[in-house]
């Protein structure tokens, strides 16, 4: 989407998220009866994610047309998406540590709320998702990790086919562009989506009052996120002025309404359809928007770690725990990891938690302190997740630029 029709949309998103924050404030809980306007929104884009992973992976990868340089590609992408999540959780370490803001806090107040479902997964779980014995169930449970590996070897075997594999690439590249299309209409449906999904869900919450006195409780904790995840929004943003070479201000603009529509459904997956849209609009070079993007969406999550940082280092002091500097180290690569195993759907990096917990001897019921304003939390760090993802995508077009297909 470009020029005037963009302006257009980036206003009446912003209209939109002011008037549902409103309404959910006023109104509480009878807001809920427009959830399924946000619904709707939010399953129009959950129907493009696999089509569009495919046909994106699969041209993008393609359109590089050797493996040498697929590589290069792959080596810059998995480069960034490592420094910038430990950079990620560092100042999630780095918040903790300055407001500590688990001291003192009533462990009792966590037994109240309803305890997560928590499944006890660890490292090698992780490698396991990356294959699945059967691509189209993965594509059925939205398993995009093992969809996302597929797709780069079929992409790879289709190069070296020449005239055999052509027309199969050919069929991918206008699948693209039609997904791309859909996305478009769905995009005017957006601000009502976007409108319906916060009011809805902070009248859930109980209104405007009970999410004050939510946030009252835990504030320093969520003084600690939501300053961490600034502070990597500021090195982003230094990243993508000098590496990238690009002007903050106008990126921005072309990602608001991914980033707005982040805030709004807090999963990074379902926003990617508009994430391909605003970096199409900045100019990113097109193989590296169609190969880094799906991959980031999936796997790299600076705000969920920066946030498991913060989680992990609360527990810890809620309960009286003092974690040494070594310890702080491993919560600096399990939390990179848990984040990497993240899927990204609301909430998720709840789940993941439980590796960095268990790494250094955690008690996880101390999930529970935490999970009164976790909906609140998660749209944050799902905004810095796809704002990280497209800063990537800007690096790495720079740092690797090819030419070749035009949508
Ligand atoms: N909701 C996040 C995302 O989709 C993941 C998480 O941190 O829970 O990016």
């Amino acid at each position: 989407m470009q020029g005037k029709s963009e302006q257009r949309l980036l206003i009446a998103m912003l209209i939109a998220i002011v008037a549902g924050g409103l309404s959910g404030f006023i109104w509480g809980e009878s807001m809920i009866a427009v959830a399924w306007l946000g619904q709707l929104f939010l399953t129009a884009l959950k129907m493009l994610i696999v089509p569009l992973v495919a046909a994106s992976i699969i041209t993008g990868v393609a359109g590089l047309g050797d493996v040498r340089k697929l590589g290069r590609m792959g080596g810059l992408s998995i480069g960034y998406y490592a420094c910038t999540t430990l950079i990620a959780v560092s100042i999630g370490l780095l918040m903790a540590n300055i407001w500590q803001p688990g001291v003192g806090v009533d462990l009792g107040a966590g037994t109240a709320a309803p305890k997560p479902a928590i499944a006890d997964i660890g490292i090698t779980d992780l490698v396991l998702s990356l294959v699945h014995p059967n691509i189209i169930d993965a594509a059925a449970h939205m398993k995009l990790l093992p969809i996302i590996i597929f797709c780069i070897l079929l992409a790879a075997a289709l190069t070296t086919l020449g005239d055999k594999g052509r027309p199969v690439i050919a069929f991918f590249d206008g699948l693209n562009e039609a997904m791309m299309k859909i996305v478009g209409w769905i995009m005017i449906f957006a601000p009502i989506g976007v409108f319906a999904l916060i009011a809805s869900k902070l009248g859930a919450a109980g209104g405007g009052e009970a999410f004050f006195a939510q946030l009252a409780g835990l504030a320093k904790y969520a003084l600690a996120v939501i300053s961490g995840l600034l502070t990597h929004a500021v090195v982003l943003c230094a990243l993508l002025m000098l590496l990238a070479r690009r002007s903050v201000a106008a990126y921005l603009t072309h990602m608001g309404t991914a980033l707005m529509t982040a805030f709004s459904t807090a999963s990074s997956s379902a926003t990617l359809p508009l994430t391909l849209d605003g970096v199409k609009a900045a100019g990113v070079d097109e193989k590296s928007r169609r190969f880094v993007l799906p991959l980031g969406a999936t796997i790299n999550m600076d705000g969920t770690a920066l946030y498991e940082a913060v989680a992990v280092l609360f527990i810890a002091q809620a309960y009286g725990i003092d974690l040494s500097f070594g310890q702080q180290m491993l919560v600096l690569v399990t939390a990179t990891m848990a984040a990497i195993g993240a899927a990204g759907i609301p909430e998720a990096g709840l789940v993941t938690m439980v590796i960095v917990l268990e790494a250094v001897g955690l008690p996880l019921e101390g999930i529970g302190l935490i999970l009164a304003i976790d909906w609140f939390l998660d749209r944050c760090r799902t905004t810095i997740n796809v704002f990280g993802d497209s800063v990537g995508a800007a690096i790495v077009g720079k740092m690797a630029p090819q030419s070749g297909h035009s949508g």
